[in-house]
């Protein structure tokens, strides 16, 4: 079954080129996976299209209106969809969380500008807001492609070896291992000898003891 992703933005052109690359290109031909673009735009109420005012209350900056907001994700939502608004405010997007979100059929991803978006529609349409990370981007397009990604590796068949998200970074608590290939010399460095040797256990061990020690050393909060 192809799973659907509807993002709603003011800027669809935004997502022509991220789409039309490498497994994500070829995930929506196989049609394992269907992105759709809304144009937040498209569903204002007046003679010049537009979808923000200023702030009740004051204060710099423009806010995205709940009705243009509201009737875009409600032309898309059906029984099953989950609604994630992308916000620096949200809960923040992990691996466990993409593993998650894989699983609904139809993701519909609001991505905001400006100030943010109108509160009454996040409280009345939305059922999370997922952030990228702690710092503010100018709007939510970035991290709407972010979360794609993230998600994307998840569904069967994106990915060329599907166990091969499992064997990755934060799967199993851990950083990834590093990694080698041709030529076996490189500027004077050598290959680790253990990953020419053909012992499968031991490969394994040295791999296991090399992401213990990046994890110790770089993100040792994941330990
Ligand atoms: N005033 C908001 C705040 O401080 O929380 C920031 C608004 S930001 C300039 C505009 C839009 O960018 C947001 O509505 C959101 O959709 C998106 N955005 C910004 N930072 C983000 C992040 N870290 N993760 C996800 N989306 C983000």
């Amino acid at each position: 079954m192809t799973k659907r992703i509807d993002i709603l933005s003011l800027f669809p052109d935004y997502f022509k080129s991220p789409f039309e690359q490498s497994m994500l290109k070829q995930a929506i031909q196989k049609g394992i996976l269907t992105i759709r673009q809304v144009n937040i735009r498209d569903f204002a109420d007046n003679r010049h299209n537009r979808v923000d005012e200023r702030p009740y209350g004051g204060g710099p900056g423009m806010v995205l209106m709940a009705p243009p907001v509201a009737k875009a994700i409600r032309s898309v939502k059906a029984p099953g969809s989950h609604v994630v608004y992308l916000s620096p405010q949200g809960t923040p997007l992990t691996a466990a969380k993409g593993r998650e979100l894989a699983h609904y059929e139809h993701l519909i991803l609001l991505c905001g500008h400006y100030e943010g978006v109108d509160q009454r529609v996040l409280d009345s349409d939305v059922n999370e807001e997922i952030s990228i990370g702690d710092y503010v981007l100018t709007n939510g397009c970035a991290a709407a492609i972010v979360l794609i990604d993230v998600v994307a590796r998840f569904v069967p068949g994106v990915i060329g070896h599907d166990e091969a998200a499992n064997e990755d970074s934060f799967e199993h608590g851990l950083l990834d291992c590093p990694h080698y290939t041709r030529p076996e010399e490189f500027e004077g460095r050598i290959v680790p000898q253990v990953l020419l040797s053909g012992d499968h256990r031991k490969i394994a061990e040295w791999r296991a003891q090399e992401a213990l020690e990046k994890t110790r050393k770089v993100r040792p909060d994941l330990l």
